[in-house]
């Protein structure tokens, strides 16, 4: 009885406090608006803060607000999310530069060439504020923040920064960059919702179900998204801010409760292609906000935590096309109130201020730096053309063994506003004879900083940065590195790059940044095919064939090289015969080679000047592999979505993604393969035994990362070979309290031995941890050396590079077990880009990449990374699909 007094006194409490910061801040104290425009409240039903507007409703309340100012704003649905909602930016200015929006366009434009006669442009032209919301879909306050921001440019009265901004600049407003990730989040919370709003943060409103709301349909974090352009809402986004040429890009999120803001300028390290003008308006831009926020009291901070280094982010890419980038952070409510640790309530309504608040202080900064920023934005696309200075002129894309892959980069390149050329005819670089077809990208244009954070087999982090960092890492502190060290492009795609100290001046086409294919591999199939085709496998020769299978059509692959016609045909290659196929197999596939920018060999006879013949035991039958992919809980989310993106939209198979809490009672007789993503499984022993039997029975387990890890213990005994320890000894299950959590703790040491007094009393030794894991790497790109004569790294050459993050060193397969196809190479050619702790390397050196090991009449395929990173990691995603596709044959 009392107890339920206390609470309900404590309710009260709650309410009262939650009414009080509701009154005593207010978006916008003090201002008038004009009560003709539509408040939120009267769109939707509520006002902004009380409660978390749904995707629907932002859409709705954007249209009410168009309506009702349609010369004032404008309303562009740029993209379309997997699931179907709608993406919008509002442009937001005064009705002279609305009704002149065109000529605007195309004035930034101008200035955006970088040409020395645009400069005059920046005396009429609006600055560009881009205010980016919601790309994490559970960070929720800022996308109501974004209509709070909307309607108060344009109702705001007498509100001298208002009339600024409003004749100043041009604000475009994206309320929500990740729609379905925002409505799952809506979804659950409400779905979780007590009678009053619960402030527990371990309550069930709080506490989102796997994946989570932060990643879109396929589970990517689109904040890493920018460059490499995989989902349909960047792809939209990026296309759009290639239009308008921001000036200024605010991209604003939420991080953990306990925290208070965060603003401009970053934190270390700053990636070294950010120019000192640019480093100067973070400056100037923090300054303006802390000065706004003293104002009304709101805590903040700056200059920690999140860095500016990696290029794929929301605020970082602009920042390459000559914007000021920024990333501002709320602390999260993730609902509608939050109990902080120190006791103290954050309500749904402060995190909407405070975003708001600090957007509205960012526009007002640059309207009224309008011209100079205009300024510093031309000369930055002028300085970016200057760039090719320090030797490098351009950089040459010849199409290599597989075609497909480099027109992929390339045209990557070009969707992200980077010119590239593609050469119409054969050229000399120096000594270096390139064919026709080789891409050029040259340095000196206005997105030149761009290509060289892109194209760079480097990009270096500050030498004291890796310095405090090595020294935390002696410490046993955890480094303070964001996110992964290394991006290189032409690495990752593991395309030849060559780098020109001469501009070329052979005749050239532009590439169409849209077209569906960009080199053209298919042309040589015009000829009629009596018998058959040949595909050379590669990345486009994978999609092709995924296709064709599909579609019924009977497909071979030869494990070992052949020539045929004077022509060498590498193993992997794919072989399709037209008699006794299904009617119009021919036809077909040369409409599915184009589509996948595949190269299609017709031949008239099967005979083979040397190599294995088209009949032999060697070549084996495809089928379209029937595949399951775990989802849900412990899978990773992140590697779970990556790899079902990668087989359905990247190769076109097709996947049956199953909760592993099903799998586990699931006869999987019916299926072929078996994808189980990072994540630390806990299957019982008849789940196990009947995934042995399967297994054994044909199937082709495919396990990445941590389910490598996983797949390897004792206890699961499937993969023949063990994880290594820091100390190089293995990883075993007596640690089993250690292995789940990443934690190193393991067993306790037994006593030491009795002091020696002879041998002086060693503290560091004393100090140092038994049994720990690897050291943790942020991320970084190491090279591998393939083994070519395995079916797995058919369409690769020798050595590739792989992006390795995390602490997972894999002892190589013993002969007796299976075969090591990928190997990290010995320590002076093991780290191709980024960080790497010096003690890792001979760990990690002439370990295992990529293990597998036949079981019965089936086989496992273990990855010790996740090949299918970020969806950019072209080559080790051939490596994947190669698993899929072709494991089932063989
Ligand atoms: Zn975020």
């Amino acid at each position: 009885m009392i107890e339920t007094w206390v609470m309900k006194l404590a309710h009260i409490a709650l309410i009262c406090l939650v009414t009080a910061t509701l009154s005593a801040q207010g978006l916008a104290p003090n201002t008038t608006y004009d009560p003709a425009v539509p408040t939120l409240e009267a769109v939707v039903g509520h006002a902004p803060g009380e409660e978390i507007t749904t995707p629907d409703e932002i859409g709705r309340y954007l249209e009410a607000l168009n309506r009702h100012a349609p010369d004032e704003t404008r309303l562009v649905r740029y993209a379309t999310s997997w699931e179907g909602r709608p993406l919008h930016y509002l442009i937001v200015g005064s009705k002279e530069r609305i009704a002149r929006l065109d000529e605007i366009r195309e004035g930034l434009r101008a200035l955006a060439s970088g040409r020395a006669d645009a400069a005059s442009r920046t005396a009429d032209l609006p600055v560009v504020v881009w205010l980016l919301h919601g790309v994490h879909g559970n960070e929720i306050s800022s996308s109501d923040a974004a209509l709070a921001e909307a309607y108060h440019l344009l109702a705001a009265r007498n509100d001298a920064d208002v009339d600024l901004i409003r004749r100043d600049a041009l604000v475009i407003i994206d309320p929500m960059q990740n729609p379905d990730g925002r409505q799952r989040f809506v979804t659950t919370n409400l779905l979780g919702r007590a009678a009053e709003p619960d402030p527990e943060p371990q309550s069930a409103e709080h506490d989102e179900p796997w994946p989570g709301g932060r990643s879109n349909h396929y589970l990517f974090d689109m904040n890493r998204d920018y460059f490499a352009l995989s989902q349909p809402e960047t792809q939209g986004r990026v296309r759009v801010m290639l239009e308008w040429f921001p000036q200024v890009v605010v991209d604003l999120h939420e991080m953990g409760g306990n925290s208070t803001y965060y603003f401009a300028p970053p934190a270390d390290p700053l990636n070294p292609l950010i120019t000192p003008a640019q480093q100067k308006w973070f400056e100037a831009f923090g300054r303006a906000n802390a000065a706004q926020f003293d104002r009304r009291g709101f805590p903040y901070f700056v200059r920690e935590v999140y860095d500016s280094f990696y290029p794929g982010y929301g605020e970082s890419w602009p920042i390459f096309h000559g914007a000021v980038g920024m990333t501002y952070e709320q602390a999260s409510a993730r609902g509608l109130a939050f109990r902080r640790e120190d006791g103290t309530l954050l309500t749904y309504e402060m995190g909407v201020t405070q975003h708001f608040t600090a957007a509205i202080t960012t526009a007002a900064t640059a309207a009224r730096n309008r011209e100079r920023l205009l300024r510093d934005f031309h000369e930055y696309r002028q300085s970016a053309i200057a760039l090719a200075d320090n030797g490098t002129r351009e950089y040459l894309i010849p199409p290599g063994d597989d075609p497909s892959r480099a027109a992929r980069l390339a045209r990557l390149l070009a969707r992200q506003g980077i010119e590239v050329r593609r050469a119409d005819e054969g050229f000399k670089a120096g000594d270096r004879s390139l064919p026709a077809g080789t891409f050029i990208v040259p340095l000196a244009q206005p997105a030149g900083r761009l290509v060289r954070n892109l194209l760079d087999p480097d990009v270096k982090m500050d030498e004291a940065f890796i310095r405090e960092q090595e020294r935390r890492r002696r410490e046993r502190l955890p480094d303070q590195i964001y996110d992964v060290t290394a991006w290189s492009l032409p690495l990752i795609f593991d395309v030849e790059i060559v780098a020109s100290e001469r501009a070329s001046s052979v005749r050239t086409s532009d590439l169409d940044p849209q077209a569906d294919t960009g080199n053209g591999g298919a042309a040589a199939a015009q000829a009629p095919a009596s018998l058959g085709f040949l595909l050379p496998w590669g990345s486009g020769a994978a999609g092709a064939v995924a296709e064709a299978l599909k579609a019924g059509i009977r497909v071979h692959s030869a494990d070992e090289g052949f020539t045929h016609s004077g022509r060498r045909f590498p193993a992997g290659t794919a072989f399709v015969r037209v008699a006794g196929n299904v009617d119009g197999a021919a036809g077909q596939l040369q409409e599915i080679a184009r589509r996948h920018d595949a190269e299609l060999v017709p031949i008239a006879d099967t005979w083979t000047d040397d190599g294995i013949s088209l009949g032999s035991g060697r070549v084996a039958t495809l089928k379209s592999p029937r595949v399951l992919l775990a989802w849900d809980s412990p899978t990773s989310s992140l590697s779970a979505g990556w790899a079902r993106y990668v087989l359905e939209r990247r190769f076109g198979v097709r996947v049956t993604a199953m909760r592993t809490s099903t799998l586990q009672n699931f006869n999987m007789h019916e299926y072929d393969v078996l994808v189980l993503p990072s994540g630390s499984y806990s299957f019982n022993e008849d789940a196990l035994r009947r995934l042995r039997d399967w297994i054994r029975g044909g199937g082709t387990l495919v396990t990445l990362a941590e389910a490598s890890r996983w797949a390897a213990r004792d206890r699961t005994n499937l993969l023949s070979t063990d994880t290594l320890l820091r100390d190089g000894t293995p990883e075993r299950d007596q640690s089993e309290g250690a292995s789940g959590s990443g934690n190193q703790g393991g067993a306790a040491k037994p006593d030491p031995a009795k002091p020696d007094p002879a041998k002086p009393f060693d503290y560091d030794e004393a100090i140092t941890p038994e049994r720990e894991r690897p050291e943790n790497l942020a991320g970084a790109m190491l090279r591998v050396r393939l083994d070519r004569t395995h079916w797995l790294t058919a369409g690769l050459d020798e050595e590739i590079q792989v992006v390795v993050e995390g602490s997972r060193v894999f002892a190589p397969l013993k002969l007796d077990a299976g075969r090591n196809v990928a190997v990290y190479q010995p320590v002076d050619r093991l780290v191709a880009s980024g960080h790497v702790w010096e003690e890792a390397r001979p760990l990690l050196s002439q370990r295992a990449y990529l293990m597998h090991q036949p079981m019965g009449r089936g086989h496992i395929v273990a990855f010790a990374e996740d090949p299918n990173y970020r969806a950019f990691a072209e080559a080790t995603e051939l490596l994947f699909a190669n698993a899929v596709l072709l494991g089932p044959g063989h």
